[in-house]
């Protein structure tokens, strides 16, 4: 039997083997050197001026709802086409989500709608936004940063799938996600399908400080050793805890492999756009088959990618005879059994035609080009193409 491809997996190299034995050997197995160390090259790879490493992207999205104080009463505007713990985040403050239908093109959230939504609503009625770079593509965040700012929003960016990706603002210079300059948060998973891999790891970018002090201290316990921000000092023992926490830290160990595979991810993203690229030009000219929305305005960071059509699931099953195993990404938060049961039925027409079609075809940085050619030939197999 053919081996398997899966729809993504990580890639642990030698050199990430001997960074993680290196860190075994050292004095720490939790909070060390390699923590601060991995948060600053992770601050400079995203452009932003903190990062604050967590146990996942949940805890990081958990953390910066509590940053944000949402609260009972709250409302936040969310896409539907995400991972449960976009939203998650806010119902774990005890806040209230609302979903906003995708752009049928981006397949993220429809910024129109968005615009349409905050303008016909009486002012406060929402508190903040969580938008997600679906796939990789990246949200325009300018233009996001506007709209919230006129209407008095907090962004969360959410940008699990999205690290490296760029758009261009108004003004055509080229913005990176989680720079900063537009979400008062970002976040990133480090799971193992994601662009690098710690197993369980996640990382918060902010360009506030004071947005920053606050998830850091949540992180641990709310618990402060520093001198300078206690209320008294009884002894070189003393601790004060400020605020009600949680153990979210992300071992030392985790930051070695994470630093290592840091070093990487220029080289990986370049090769998911080549793998990209080839994927377009070798399903070209498939009726029946649609390829992902790229247009030159946008640096895609292929997290995922995105093939639809109307014989989605006959595909999948096709596929996944041939041991090439895909994925879909998303069922409409709206839909599981727990949002509707708190929230009643609903229907946003494009997520649902979106959802009614999608594929995740396999997309890894480590894929060959003859395992690419193997999903190729059996897809054009299928179409008869
Ligand atoms: C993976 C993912 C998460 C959750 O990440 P974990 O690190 O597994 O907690 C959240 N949001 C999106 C969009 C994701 O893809």
């Amino acid at each position: 039997m053919s081996q398997v491809i899966p729809y993504g997996k990580q890639e642990i190299t030698n050199e990430d083997i001997a960074a993680v034995t290196a860190a075994l050997k050292g004095d720490y197995l939790t909070q060390g050197p390699l923590v601060a160390e991995f948060e600053k090259a992770f601050a400079d790879f995203s452009g932003a001026k903190y990062a604050v490493a967590v146990t996942n992207a949940t805890a990081a999205l958990h953390l910066c709802a509590l940053a944000l104080k949402v609260q009972p009463g709250q409302k936040v505007l969310c896409t539907p086409n995400t991972f449960v713990a976009s939203s998650n985040s806010i119902l774990y403050c005890g806040g209230d989500v609302e979903f906003i239908d995708i752009d049928p093109d981006t397949y993220c959230l429809d910024l129109d709608l968005l615009e349409k939504k905050l303008s016909s609503s009486p002012a406060g009625t929402y508190s903040g936004v969580v938008a997600v770079d679906f796939a990789g593509y990246p949200v325009d965040f300018h233009r996001l940063h506007q709209v919230a700012k006129k209407h008095n929003l907090w962004i969360i960016e959410d940008a699990c799938h999205a690290p490296g990706a760029e758009f261009q603002d108004s003004y055509s210079r080229w913005q990176r996600t989680g720079n900063g300059d537009f979400a008062n948060f970002a976040v990133y998973s480090f799971h193992p399908v994601k662009h690098i891999a710690t197993g369980e790891g996640g990382m918060i970018v902010t360009n506030s400080k004071e947005l920053y002090e606050k998830v850091r201290i949540l992180r641990t316990h709310g618990i402060t050793k520093n001198p300078d921000e206690m209320s008294r000092n009884d002894g070189g023992w003393y601790m004060e805890m400020q605020t009600l926490g949680f153990n979210y830290r992300l071992p030392d160990i985790l930051c070695a492999l994470g630093l290592s595979q840091l070093k990487r991810i220029g080289t990986n993203l370049s090769r998911r756009r080549e793998l990209a690229n080839r994927y377009a030009q070798n399903l070209q000219g498939i009726s029946g088959l649609k390829t992902p929305f790229a247009p030159a305005s946008v640096k895609h960071s292929y997290h995922l990618y995105i093939v639809q059509t109307e014989k989605r699931l006959e595909l999948y099953n096709y596929l996944k005879t041939k041991n090439i195993l895909c994925q879909v990404h998303y069922i409409p938060v709206y839909q599981q059994p727990y949002y509707q049961q708190r929230y009643g039925k609903m229907s946003l027409p494009q997520m649902e035609k979106y959802y009614s079609q999608a594929l995740s075809l396999p997309m890894y940085h480590s894929m060959t080009n003859a395992e690419q050619d193997r999903v190729v030939a059996e897809i054009r197999g299928f179409f008869g193409a």
